[in-house]
């Protein structure tokens, strides 16, 4: 397996926290492993008339909790290992959050930047023809991930109505408004995320009107929180950036011209009144909170030990390696874990399946209070296991979700 291989990261993960918990061999047997795997070859007619055959994945990592939820990716960098590990992260995450249900995630390999308007809904339909008999409102419900949109799940939801015969507005979340869509759910990654830090801010005795941010990513989940650190906080975001790197102001950086620049050269550098820097130092500026929102592996031995910051708010799955966090334990800096810092999309996510089987709709501020509520209890829990246990935030957040998982396969009869 290639270095840093998220997958190996994950059960590396699960098995610190077997430990922790000492689970018995056969729980961990059960939990290292997704339940199903699907593979799929997709064929798509492009536009030049000729037909590429894209590879999909969709896996079900565990459902014992309840049907398997979980985005998909549209990657050119996407493996299976990837989708495994963020499907178990997903089994973690929602059981964490106290929502009923498993987790599961799907990957598509391929650059949606090459794609046109047509070529895209074609694959996202395609794949839906490809995996629909995998998937359902109780059985496996996905979402949005990194490059997919609510359109892109307009167009899949769409597709499996079409395939079943009616229509199916709980197969997926993340859809647009006018067909199912909840309120709130654009912006429920980030503002989860920012009813977590603003809870480690009171642990760690920061005031956070006066604190200085960098985020790195600013795609859907660090675009957002950019706007609500300051909308919400009054904080100072300091820099931001993106796969092409990143701009810096010491004095804040004017979000909504960031954010205006970005759409029209599709990348934040150059944004007026910035200085560029690389990904890597936007990790590394003495800053109060340091948001990851781009990809896995961001952090690595090779620069945790370069981090200022007094807390790190893991906005991105699967952003910091096992040394990494190893590193930050040591030096003291308060992680919000992945699982935890970003369940605000599946729990509105969750909220969004609810309201699709009620057939009735809530509004923004509804969505947001039940978000708070559950994304707070969250927070607090994985402090006290972490104090209890004497482990790192993380592993605090592992303990939790792990002991719900196994009493449920336990009261089944599974283990
Ligand atoms: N893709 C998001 C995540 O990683 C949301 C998943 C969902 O809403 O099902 O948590």
């Amino acid at each position: 397996m290639e270095k840093n291989n998220p997958f190996e990261i994950a059960q590396k993960q699960l098995y610190t926290c077997a430990k922790v918990l000492n689970l018995e061999d056969d729980v961990v047997r059960m939990l290292e492993n997704p339940m199903q795997q699907v593979q799929v070859s997709i064929p798509v007619k492009m536009d030049n008339g000729t037909t590429k055959v894209f590879q999909g994945f969709r896996i079900i990592y565990n459902n014992v909790l309840g049907p398997a939820k979980g985005g998909i990716r549209f990657h050119p960098e996407e493996t299976i290992d990837t989708v495994r590990a963020l499907a178990a992260w997903m089994t973690w995450k929602c059981a964490l959050l106290d929502v009923p249900l498993g987790g599961g995630k799907g990957g598509i390999i391929c650059n949606t930047k090459e794609l046109s308007e047509g070529e895209l809904e074609r694959l996202s339909r395609s794949y839906i023809d490809c995996v629909w008999q995998f998937i359902g409102p109780d059985v496996d419900v996905p979402a949005p991930d990194v490059y997919t949109t609510p359109q892109i799940m307009a167009w899949m939801m769409d597709e499996y109505s079409k395939l079943s015969g009616k229509n199916q507005f709980g197969v997926l979340t993340g859809k647009p408004l006018n067909v199912g869509g909840s309120a709130g759910r654009g912006d429920a990654t980030a503002m989860g995320g920012m009813y977590t830090i603003r809870e480690a801010a009171k642990e760690v005795g920061m005031d956070l009107s006066k604190a200085k941010i960098a985020i790195q990513g600013f795609g859907n989940a660090g675009s957002f929180a950019a706007k609500l650190s300051q909308e919400l906080f009054g904080a100072t975001v300091v820099a931001v950036s993106d796969s092409k790197g990143g701009v810096y102001n010491p004095d804040g950086l004017d979000i909504a011209e960031v954010l205006k620049h970005k759409k029209e050269t599709k990348s934040v550098i150059n944004a007026p009144n910035t200085e560029t820097i690389t990904n890597t130092q936007v990790l590394e500026l003495d800053v109060d909170i340091i948001i990851a929102a781009a990809l896995e592996n961001a952090i690595t031995k090779d620069n945790a030990g370069n981090i200022k910051a007094t807390i790190l708010a893991e906005l991105a799955n699967g952003p910091t390696t096992p040394e990494a966090d190893e590193i930050l334990y040591k030096n003291g800096i308060h992680v919000i874990p992945d699982f935890l810092c970003n369940a605000g999309g599946v729990t509105a996510s969750y909220f969004e399946m609810v309201q699709n089987t009620y057939m009735y709709y809530w509004t923004a501020e509804e969505v947001y209070a039940r978000l708070d509520q559950k994304m707070t209890k969250a927070y607090h829990e994985v402090l006290y296991a972490s104090k209890n246990h004497n482990v790192t935030m993380r592993m605090g957040a592992y303990t939790v979700a792990v002991t719900r998982v196994v009493d449920a396969m336990k009261t089944r009869g599974w283990v």
